[in-house]
């Protein structure tokens, strides 16, 4: 069946904010959504840390060097830029403005920091959902699971994650992350029903005009 809403009425794009302490399941919820949504991309951020294994350049970062993020800042190059754990990370602006304008969705896997800068540019377009962990013992739990960081390592991510977590009062969605499927349908959930906030679909004045045969 057609949908005409998706389809033929026109609507701004939607910044969609992750953010949640390392460990709480952002980055898994982050690639279902897009696994399962065609019509919402990946905002690429620069950052000036190294690669992870299996990292790969201009896919999960646009990996980039002090001197060449220090050039754009100068030029203004990013919609938003934070220090966050000894790195510098920003949203470049690049095609995002233009995509936005043509209804492209874009997800951004930010810190809160970020996402503050961008409710201070573009309050409208932004809906941000923070993902809690159930407990910090379960999260405890999931990064010693990860068997990649020493216990000193482990330490200092609990201390971030409680620094992170103090921030949630900030966003306008929240989800407990108990179970990563449930957790899956509900930021979902949460991403259709924006897509249908009235003043986000500039094509409903012209649709309704025809439909009232006016
Ligand atoms: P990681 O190094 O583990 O990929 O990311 C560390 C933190 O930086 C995560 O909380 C992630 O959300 C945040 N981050 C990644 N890209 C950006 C960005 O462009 N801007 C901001 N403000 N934070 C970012």
């Amino acid at each position: 069946m057609a949908d005409t809403q998706s389809q033929a009425l026109k609507r701004r794009g939607l910044m969609f904010v992750l953010s949640s302490p390392s460990g709480a399941g952002k980055t898994t919820i982050s690639r279902m959504l897009l696994d399962a949504d065609d019509s919402i991309k990946l905002s690429v951020s620069c950052t000036t840390r190294s690669p992870r294994p299996g990292e790969i350049d201009g896919v999960h970062y646009h990996f980039v060097s002090d001197a060449d993020f220090d050039r754009m800042v100068e030029e203004d190059d990013f919609y938003e830029w934070a220090h966050v754990f000894g790195h510098r990370y920003g949203t470049p602006k690049g095609h995002i403005r233009e995509a936005l304008k043509q209804g492209q969705d874009f997800l951004f896997d930010i810190d809160w920091q970020g996402t503050q800068q961008l409710y201070q540019k573009d309050r409208q377009d932004v809906v941000s959902v923070f993902i809690l962990p159930p407990s910090l013992p379960e999260l405890r739990r999931r990064l010693e699971a990860r068997a990649q960081d020493s216990a000193d390592v482990i330490e200092s991510r609990m201390d971030r994650a409680r620094g992170e977590i103090s921030h949630w009062a900030e966003y306008e969605y929240v989800v407990i992350n108990d179970d990563v499927e449930a957790c899956f349908r509900k930021v979902q959930e949460i991403l259709h029903a924006e897509r249908m906030e009235r003043t986000r679909q500039t094509g409903l004045i012209p649709f309704v005009r025809e439909l009232m045969g006016s």
